[in-house]
């Protein structure tokens, strides 16, 4: 009998991979017919000053309306993509579209875009992006590019150049989902970026874990250090974004100030003040 429900066991354990080994091909292909179709949207979350809830930038989160499963978000596809070798392609769309709707908005709001792996392995991310700028039109200064921590650390030294170029030209990094990562603090550091965001998690743990607070607060002393700018990622109640302002963070993104919408509905104006302590400006 524990044999037979073992046997059982086994072969429900074997369709089920079976299942969703077909629907993940299924979903490869899709992919690999889907940017011709152009079938990919970018929407954008506003990212505010702290200080004053001013806008200064959006960040570019990118969706895929799929023809029978709907709206899909970059964690039902992205890793995919970037495994059967469509992430690069992908991305230089990703940053052409986010770029071309940028130029169009005010001189100080910024447009931040999420690169991948795959991206810094193929060799032409500058020149691509280079030629996107001349091509759009769009400031070098009004572009930020996030990587995370894991990223930088293949390939360092040419990564290292890169990013020298990259700012060179006056294009900004940010450090996105910062405090999750593997990599040694010393190993990222020597890295020109201009900006960490705190990792959502933080964000999120900050006012019931005790330990969240001590993740943010060396945050802190470590980007004063480097002189870099903070982003806290993910702030969903008024009570976190005062905190995360006390603490000195610069900029605040997350759900209680704006959602990520489709470029044409995103409001730029200045977030409303009500429920919010008011700043004294020094
Ligand atoms: P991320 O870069 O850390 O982006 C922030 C994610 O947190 C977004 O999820 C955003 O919608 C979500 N978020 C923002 N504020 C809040 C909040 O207050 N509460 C909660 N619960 N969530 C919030 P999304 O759009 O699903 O993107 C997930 C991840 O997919 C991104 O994380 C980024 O790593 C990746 N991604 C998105 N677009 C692109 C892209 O164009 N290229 C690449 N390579 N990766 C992308
Ligand atoms: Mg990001
Ligand atoms: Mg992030
Ligand atoms: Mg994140």
């Amino acid at each position: 009998r524990v044999k037979s429900e073992g046997r059982n066991g086994f072969q429900f354990f074997e369709d089920e991979m079976h299942k969703r080994a077909q629907s993940r091909n299924q979903l490869v292909n899709e992919l690999r017919s889907s940017l011709a179709r152009g079938q990919f949207e970018l929407h954008y979350q506003p990212i505010f000053e702290a200080r004053t809830l001013r806008p200064r930038g959006a960040e570019a989160l990118v969706r895929w309306r799929h023809p029978s499963q709907g709206l899909l978000y970059p964690d039902r596809f992205i890793g995919i993509a970037e495994e059967a070798g469509l992430m690069e392609s992908l991305g230089q769309w990703v940053i052409q579209k986010a770029c071309a709707d940028a130029v169009s908005w005010p001189e100080e709001i910024k447009v931040a875009v999420n690169l991948s792996p795959a991206q810094f392995r193929g060799a032409t991310l500058f020149d691509v992006i280079l030629c996107v700028l001349v091509e759009t039109g769009l400031s070098p200064h009004r572009l930020e590019l996030e990587v995370t921590e894991s990223m930088l650390l293949q390939d360092r030294e040419e990564n290292l150049l890169l990013f020298r170029q990259l700012k060179n030209i006056g294009v900004s990094i940010a450090l996105d989902d910062f405090g999750i990562g593997y990599a040694s603090l010393g190993s990222v550091v020597s890295f020109p970026f201009s900006k960490v965001k705190i990792d959502r998690s933080f964000t999120r743990d900050l006012l019931q874990k005790p330990a969240s607070k001590a993740v943010v607060a060396s945050i802190m002393t470590l980007a004063r250090g480097l002189d870099v700018q903070v982003t806290a990622e993910g702030v969903e109640a008024s009570e976190q974004l005062e905190y995360l302002r006390d603490q000195g963070v610069d900029l605040i993104q997350g759900y209680l100030l704006g959602k990520p919408v489709p470029c044409s509905e995103l409001n730029l104006a200045s977030a409303p003040h009500s429920g919010l302590r008011e700043v004294t400006c020094i």
